[in-house]
Protein backbone atom coordinates (compact mmCIF):
# COMPACT_ATOMS: atom_id res chain seq x y z
CA UNK A 1 0.00 0.00 0.00
CA UNK A 2 1.22 3.65 -0.71
CA UNK A 3 1.98 5.41 1.92
CA UNK A 4 1.19 9.38 1.89
CA UNK A 5 0.88 12.41 4.04
CA UNK A 6 -0.37 15.58 4.27
CA UNK A 7 1.59 18.59 4.31
CA UNK A 8 -0.61 21.69 6.33
CA UNK A 9 0.03 25.56 6.12
CA UNK A 10 -1.14 27.43 8.97
CA UNK A 11 -1.37 30.97 8.00
CA UNK A 12 -3.14 33.85 9.27
CA UNK A 13 -4.89 34.61 6.22
CA UNK A 14 -5.84 30.65 4.74
CA UNK A 15 -4.46 27.37 5.21
CA UNK A 16 -3.33 25.53 2.58
CA UNK A 17 -2.93 21.61 2.64
CA UNK A 18 -1.71 18.93 0.70
CA UNK A 19 -1.22 15.26 0.20
CA UNK A 20 1.79 14.19 -0.49
CA UNK A 21 3.63 10.48 -1.65
CA UNK A 22 6.96 9.74 0.22
CA UNK A 23 8.61 10.99 -2.88
CA UNK A 24 7.50 14.32 -3.23
CA UNK A 25 4.29 14.12 -5.48
CA UNK A 26 1.28 16.16 -4.74
CA UNK A 27 -1.67 14.18 -5.09
CA UNK A 28 -4.45 16.74 -4.08
CA UNK A 29 -4.14 19.95 -2.63
CA UNK A 30 -6.68 22.39 -0.78
CA UNK A 31 -7.30 25.60 0.49
CA UNK A 32 -9.60 27.60 2.87
CA UNK A 33 -9.73 30.13 4.78
CA UNK A 34 -8.45 30.30 8.44
CA UNK A 35 -10.88 30.24 11.51
CA UNK A 36 -10.45 32.82 14.08
CA UNK A 37 -10.82 30.24 16.91
CA UNK A 38 -8.16 27.33 17.87
CA UNK A 39 -10.87 24.47 18.48
CA UNK A 40 -12.76 26.21 14.93
CA UNK A 41 -9.56 26.10 12.80
CA UNK A 42 -8.24 22.36 13.89
CA UNK A 43 -12.01 20.78 13.24
CA UNK A 44 -11.52 22.55 9.84
CA UNK A 45 -7.97 21.27 9.12
CA UNK A 46 -9.70 17.34 10.44
CA UNK A 47 -12.31 18.02 8.20
CA UNK A 48 -10.81 18.56 4.97
CA UNK A 49 -8.39 16.10 5.81
CA UNK A 50 -11.12 13.45 6.07
CA UNK A 51 -12.65 14.50 2.70
CA UNK A 52 -8.99 14.69 0.82
CA UNK A 53 -8.49 11.18 2.25
CA UNK A 54 -11.67 9.69 0.93
CA UNK A 55 -10.50 10.70 -2.53
CA UNK A 56 -7.58 8.08 -2.33
CA UNK A 57 -9.45 5.15 -0.17
CA UNK A 58 -5.99 2.38 -1.17
CA UNK A 59 -3.13 5.04 0.03
CA UNK A 60 -2.23 4.50 4.17
CA UNK A 61 -1.78 8.06 5.34
CA UNK A 62 1.19 7.96 8.13
CA UNK A 63 1.58 11.65 9.81
CA UNK A 64 1.09 14.91 9.15
CA UNK A 65 3.66 18.01 9.21
CA UNK A 66 2.09 21.32 9.94
CA UNK A 67 3.57 24.56 9.65
CA UNK A 68 2.68 27.53 11.30
CA UNK A 69 3.80 31.61 11.22
CA UNK A 70 5.54 31.67 14.89
CA UNK A 71 8.33 30.02 17.41
CA UNK A 72 7.66 25.80 17.54
CA UNK A 73 8.97 23.87 20.32
CA UNK A 74 9.43 20.29 20.91
CA UNK A 75 8.11 19.76 17.27
CA UNK A 76 4.71 20.20 18.72
CA UNK A 77 3.98 23.18 21.05
CA UNK A 78 3.32 27.08 19.47
CA UNK A 79 4.24 29.64 22.21
CA UNK A 80 2.13 32.76 20.44
CA UNK A 81 1.54 33.03 16.80
CA UNK A 82 1.27 36.46 15.97
CA UNK A 83 -0.52 36.33 13.08
CA UNK A 84 -3.05 33.95 13.98
CA UNK A 85 -3.88 35.58 17.54
CA UNK A 86 -2.80 32.63 19.29
CA UNK A 87 -1.09 32.11 22.90
CA UNK A 88 0.75 28.27 23.58
CA UNK A 89 -1.19 26.17 21.68
CA UNK A 90 -0.26 22.32 21.72
CA UNK A 91 -0.59 22.42 17.88
CA UNK A 92 0.17 18.65 17.41
CA UNK A 93 -1.89 17.67 20.48
CA UNK A 94 -5.29 19.74 18.82
CA UNK A 95 -4.65 17.70 15.26
CA UNK A 96 -3.66 14.48 16.66
CA UNK A 97 -6.63 14.26 18.79
CA UNK A 98 -9.09 14.96 15.75
CA UNK A 99 -7.60 12.98 13.37
CA UNK A 100 -5.45 9.90 15.03
CA UNK A 101 -2.32 10.64 13.22
CA UNK A 102 0.97 11.40 14.15
CA UNK A 103 1.40 15.12 13.49
CA UNK A 104 4.88 16.75 13.50
CA UNK A 105 5.12 20.67 13.78
CA UNK A 106 7.76 23.51 12.71
CA UNK A 107 8.21 27.27 12.29
CA UNK A 108 6.22 27.73 9.10
CA UNK A 109 9.62 29.29 7.03
CA UNK A 110 11.86 26.82 8.12
CA UNK A 111 9.85 24.00 6.47
CA UNK A 112 9.69 25.97 3.63
CA UNK A 113 13.39 25.55 3.21
CA UNK A 114 13.35 22.13 4.37
CA UNK A 115 10.65 21.98 1.29
CA UNK A 116 13.48 23.74 -1.38
CA UNK A 117 16.11 21.82 -0.64
CA UNK A 118 14.20 18.46 -0.88
CA UNK A 119 12.30 19.71 -3.92
CA UNK A 120 13.07 23.20 -4.80
CA UNK A 121 15.70 25.41 -5.21
CA UNK A 122 17.99 24.24 -3.01
CA UNK A 123 17.97 21.09 -4.35
CA UNK A 124 21.29 19.38 -3.56
CA UNK A 125 22.38 22.31 -1.06
CA UNK A 126 22.87 21.51 2.50
CA UNK A 127 23.42 25.09 3.81
CA UNK A 128 20.63 27.58 2.97
CA UNK A 129 18.30 30.55 3.96
CA UNK A 130 15.12 31.18 2.51
CA UNK A 131 13.33 34.50 3.25
CA UNK A 132 9.54 34.98 2.83
CA UNK A 133 7.43 38.31 2.32
CA UNK A 134 4.07 38.09 3.10
CA UNK A 135 2.04 39.14 5.70
CA UNK A 136 5.58 39.38 7.99
CA UNK A 137 8.92 38.32 6.74
CA UNK A 138 10.02 34.88 7.79
CA UNK A 139 13.11 33.06 7.31
CA UNK A 140 14.51 29.66 7.31
CA UNK A 141 17.98 28.79 8.19
CA UNK A 142 19.67 25.02 7.13
CA UNK A 143 23.03 24.07 8.10
CA UNK A 144 24.61 21.34 7.44
CA UNK A 145 21.13 19.74 6.29
CA UNK A 146 19.66 20.34 9.60
CA UNK A 147 17.35 22.90 10.85
CA UNK A 148 18.16 25.54 12.71
CA UNK A 149 15.56 26.06 15.18
CA UNK A 150 17.65 28.16 18.01
CA UNK A 151 16.72 27.32 22.21
CA UNK A 152 13.56 29.79 22.02
CA UNK A 153 12.24 27.84 18.62
CA UNK A 154 12.75 31.47 16.80
CA UNK A 155 16.09 30.79 14.85
CA UNK A 156 15.69 32.39 11.43
CA UNK A 157 12.76 35.03 12.95
CA UNK A 158 14.52 37.82 11.07
CA UNK A 159 11.76 40.29 10.98
CA UNK A 160 11.52 40.75 14.45
CA UNK A 161 15.17 42.25 14.38
CA UNK A 162 15.12 45.78 15.06
CA UNK A 163 16.38 47.55 11.75
CA UNK A 164 14.72 50.94 12.39
CA UNK A 165 12.17 53.02 14.77
CA UNK A 166 9.40 54.23 13.61
CA UNK A 167 6.57 55.54 16.65
CA UNK A 168 3.33 54.54 14.73
CA UNK A 169 3.98 51.66 13.22
CA UNK A 170 3.93 48.65 15.93
CA UNK A 171 4.54 44.92 14.65
CA UNK A 172 2.35 42.40 15.11
CA UNK A 173 4.88 41.40 18.30
CA UNK A 174 4.29 44.48 20.10
CA UNK A 175 7.49 45.98 19.18
CA UNK A 176 8.79 48.70 17.18
CA UNK A 177 10.79 49.15 14.33
CA UNK A 178 11.55 45.29 13.27
CA UNK A 179 12.15 44.57 9.92
CA UNK A 180 8.77 43.44 8.83
CA UNK A 181 6.76 46.29 9.44
CA UNK A 182 8.73 48.09 7.05
CA UNK A 183 9.53 45.44 4.56
CA UNK A 184 6.97 42.87 4.54
CA UNK A 185 4.08 43.09 2.01
CA UNK A 186 2.12 45.11 4.34
CA UNK A 187 4.92 47.01 5.61
CA UNK A 188 5.75 48.37 2.03
CA UNK A 189 2.05 48.91 1.27
CA UNK A 190 2.35 51.61 4.69
CA UNK A 191 5.45 53.03 3.38
CA UNK A 192 4.44 53.99 0.47
CA UNK A 193 1.41 55.32 1.50
CA UNK A 194 3.31 58.00 2.51
CA UNK A 195 4.02 59.32 -1.04
CA UNK A 196 2.43 60.20 -4.69
CA UNK A 197 0.68 58.67 -6.48
CA UNK A 198 0.33 55.69 -3.34
CA UNK A 199 -0.84 58.42 -0.73
CA UNK A 200 -3.96 59.53 -3.05
CA UNK A 201 -4.80 55.53 -4.54
CA UNK A 202 -7.01 54.05 -2.87
CA UNK A 203 -5.87 50.01 -3.23
CA UNK A 204 -2.42 49.08 -3.13
CA UNK A 205 -0.80 45.65 -3.47
CA UNK A 206 2.80 45.17 -2.07
CA UNK A 207 3.15 44.00 -6.38
CA UNK A 208 2.18 47.79 -7.31
CA UNK A 209 4.78 49.15 -5.40
CA UNK A 210 7.97 46.66 -6.91
CA UNK A 211 5.76 47.58 -10.34
CA UNK A 212 6.63 51.46 -9.88
CA UNK A 213 9.98 50.98 -8.55
CA UNK A 214 10.74 48.88 -11.47
CA UNK A 215 9.03 51.54 -13.93
CA UNK A 216 11.06 54.28 -12.06
CA UNK A 217 8.04 55.99 -10.85
ZN1 LIG B 1 8.17 42.18 15.59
Amino acid sequence: MCQVCFGVDVGGTTVKMGLVTQDGELLEKQEFVSAHDVEEMFDNIAAHMKEVLGHFPDYACVGAGVGVPGPVMEERLVHGCANLGWGDVDVAGELGRRTGLPVKVANDANLAAMGEMWQGAGRGCRDLVLLTVGTGVGGGLISGGRMITGSTGGGGEVGHIPTSFHPDWQCGCGKYGCLETTASASGIIRAARQFSPFKEQEKVTAKDVFDAAKAGT
